[in-house]
């Protein structure tokens, strides 16, 4: 082994109400590890996964994937070994795919001194998510790489953007343990959006971003409204309703779809909100008798980060 380092790789929730597909911010106490190492012997290796049933195939994992078209770009023959410690759950719609993705190429870019920018890592990580999710979307690698709320102004040519991050805002997030098939989530989108409602998204889009820059919390709150998509994909989350409305009736700035689900995020001003919005999701989830687990967490404004030995 040349060198080492063991990472923190973040969870992330992407859409955030109106953004779909564009916007996305990370979590601070949620996420995976990973140990990623230069080894003389050139080739990618997932030499150990432990928390989930994923494959160490290179080409079938997300990380492995992804770093192959880091270094790709790189152009010199490197040895890349690793090891994934998995803490969230594949298809929780938090990101997991994106941590693994981001995770890998983040480790290899700083054990090789940085040759690339973080938004050149962004490309490279989703390639991760094209094999996690056939489709090369940016929405989660982007926070977890960047940091904070980040907006995809455009894919092509890719152009992420890092937006303001207010210190007071926690995320509560409830992740219920049953599967919503990628299919399913997605043959409920309509291709085709009525102007009107078209409208109304991109109003809320911007005003969330301007609500973000300016710390604007009522801002926020008003602009976390999602007339397209949540409409026909929250059927598929049990509770949904319910969950929504006793977050905003304790206080949330507003709550939506994480993903393209079954986790479901609220966002607080401050954590003593967050924690009894936490508290009053629980308590309707209990009584559906399924299992779920919930999270509170503020914004991680850095993204990845090195985890000392
Ligand atoms: P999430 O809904 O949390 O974002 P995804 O649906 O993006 O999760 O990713 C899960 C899919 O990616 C699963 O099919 C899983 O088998 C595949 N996958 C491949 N490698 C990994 C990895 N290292 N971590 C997580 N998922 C992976």
């Amino acid at each position: 082994m040349i060198k080492s380092i063991k990472i923190f790789a973040p969870a992330t929730v992407a859409n955030l109400s109106c953004g779909f597909d564009v916007l996305g911010c990370c979590l601070d106490n949620v996420g995976d590890e990973m140990n990623i190492s230069l080894v003389s012997e050139p080739g990618v290796k997932i030499t150990k996964i432990e928390g989930a049933d994923l494959p160490l195939e290179t080409h079938k994992n997300v990380a492995g994937v992804a770093v192959e078209a880091l270094l790709k770009a790189y152009d010199k023959m490197v040895g890349v070994h690793i090891e994934i410690y998995k803490k969230i759950k594949a298809g929780s719609g938090i990101g997991s795919s994106a941590a693994s993705s981001a995770g890998a190429v983040w480790a290899v870019n700083h054990l090789l001194d940085e040759p690339f920018t973080p938004h050149d890592l962004v490309s490279f990580a989703m390639e991760g998510e094209k094999l996690a999710s056939g489709n090369a979307h940016a929405d989660n690698v982007a926070p977890a790489l960047l940091g904070g709320f980040t907006l995809v102004r455009s894919y092509d040519p890719l152009d992420v953007i890092k937006l303001h991050s207010p210190k007071d805002l926690v995320m509560t997030v409830i992740h219920p343990q049953i599967e919503v098939k990628t299919s399913d989530s997605r043959s409920v989108i309509k291709q085709n959006v009525a102007l009107k409602k078209a409208i109304q998204q991109w109003g809320n889009v911007g005003g969330l971003v301007a609500g973000l820059f300016t710390e604007n919390y009522d801002l926020i709150g008003r602009s976390l409204e999602d007339v397209i998509i949540e409409p026909l994909r929250s059927i598929l989350i049990p509770e949904f309703k319910a969950v929504k409305e006793i977050a905003m009736a304790k206080g949330a700035l507003g709550c939506g779809i994480s993903g393209s689900g079954p986790s479901i995020f609220a966002l607080s001003k401050g954590t003593e909100t967050a924690k009894i919005v936490s508290e009053a999701i629980r308590s309707v989830y209990i009584k559906t008798g399924l299992d779920f687990d919930i999270h509170v967490s503020p914004i991680n404004n850095q993204g990845i980060k090195l985890i000392n030995p």
